[in-house]
C-alpha cells in the first residue's frame, strides 16, 4: 500500500502512472504536498474500459460518446477509455480529443503497414490518437485461434508503437470445473508477455475475465475474482519481481453492471473493469464508473 504524502491517506486520483510521472518530477520527499483526495487502499488508479466488440455503427457510437462525455466530464478518479469498432475510431477521436475518455481499439496486427489484408496497424491508430488496444480477449482466442504467442508478438508491437495494451486472460467453465483455472491463467499471463521488458510489462493492462462470466450474466464473487486476482500478481511478481506487479493494473471483466461493481472494484487487486454488455448504453456504464469511485 502506498500512502498519501501528505497525509497518510492513500489516494486513488494521483495512483498509478500519473503516480510515476509525479516522483519523476518531483522526487518521492514526504513534505511536497499534492492535491488530491479520494480515501482509497490502493496504489493504482482505476481504469474502466467499455469493449463495444462488433456492436454500434458510426453513428450510433457517436451518440453514445458523446452522452459519455457529458454524463463523465467530472470524472478525474478513473481512466474511462471506450473501445468502438475499427469503423468508428476516427469520428469518435474527433469527439473525445480534449475530454477525460480515452480510445481504445479492438485488436491491433502484429505487422507494421504492408501486404495484410484485413489487418490495423498500429500507426493508423496511433493517428487517431488511441492509447489502448484490447489484446487476446477471449473471444478472439476462441473463433480466431489466437494463441499466446501470437497475443505476445502483438503485445510487443502496441508497446514499440506507443499503444498500451489490455491483454486478456481467463478459464473456461470446464477448466474452472476440473480445477486448473490457475494452471491456465499462468500459462496466458507468461505466454501472452513472453519477451516483454519488466517497464512493458509495468505499463501493460491485464483484464482477467473468467470465459464462463463473459456475456453470461454469471459474475464471478468478488471473492473468486479477488483470489485469481491475487495469484496473477503472484505470477507477475514471478516474472519481474514485486515492484513490477504492484504497479500493473488488473481489470475484471464478466458481466460487471452498475449493481456489482463497487464490491467488485473494492477488492485490494482489483484494478478496475472490462466491460461488454453494460458498456453498451451510457446510463449501464456511467453507473458503473459512478459506483468505483
Ligand atoms: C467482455 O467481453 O470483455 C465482457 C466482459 O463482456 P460482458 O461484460 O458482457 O460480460
Amino acid at each position: 500500500m502506498m500512502a498519501d504524502r501528505t497525509s497518510g491517506i492513500n489516494c486513488r486520483s494521483c495512483a498509478g502512472l500519473e503516480d510515476r510521472r509525479f516522483f519523476a518530477l518531483y522526487g518521492s520527499s514526504s513534505a511536497i504536498r499534492v492535491p488530491v483526495h479520494i480515501r482509497m487502499d490502493k496504489e493504482r488508479k482505476l481504469i474502466v474500459a467499455g469493449n463495444w466488440k462488433s456492436n454500434k455503427t458510426n453513428s450510433e457510437a457517436v451518440a453514445l460518446v458523446s452522452d459519455l462525455i457529458r454524463e463523465l466530464a467530472a470524472v478525474k478518479e478513473v481512466d474511462v477509455v471506450v473501445c468502438p469498432a475499427f469503423t468508428a475510431l476516427s469520428d469518435v477521436s474527433k469527439l473525445v480529443l480534449g475530454s477525460n475518455i480515452r480510445l481504445g481499439a479492438q485488436n491491433l496486427s502484429d505487422s507494421g503497414y504492408g501486404a495484410f489484408t484485413g489487418e490495423i496497424a498500429p500507426g493508423m491508430l496511433r493517428e487517431l490518437s488511441v492509447r489502448y488496444v484490447i489484446l487476446g480477449h477471449s473471444e478472439r482466442r476462441q473463433f480466431q485461434k489466437e494463441p499466446d504467442a501470437l497475443v505476445a508478438k502483438k503485445a510487443a508491437n502496441a508497446h514499440a508503437n506507443n499503444l498500451i495494451p489490455i491483454v486478456c486472460v481467463g478459464e473456461t467453465l470446464a477448466e474452472r470445473e476440473a480445477g486448473i483455472t490457475e494452471k491456465v491463467v499462468e500459462e496466458q499471463v507468461r505466454g501472452s508477455l513472453a519477451g516483454l521488458t519488466a517497464e512493458q510489462v509495468e505499463s501493460t493492462v491485464l483484464a482477467y475475465e473468467p470465459v464462463w462470466a463473459i456475456g453470461t450474466g454469471k459474475t464471478a464473487t468478488s471473492a473468486q475474482a479477488q483470489e485469481v486476482h491475487a495469484f496473477i500478481r503472484q505470477v507477475l511478481t514471478s516474472l519481474h519481481g514485486e515492484a513490477v506487479a504492484r504497479r500493473v493494473r488488473i481489470q475484471y471483466g464478466g458481466s460487471v453492471k452498475g449493481s456489482n461493481a463497487r464490491e467488485l472494484l473494492q477488492q485490494p487487486d482489483i484494478d478496475g473493469a472490462l466491460v461488454g454488455g453494460a458498456s453498451l448504453e451510457s446510463k449501464g456504464f456511467v453507473e458503473i464508473i459512478k459506483n468505483a469511485i
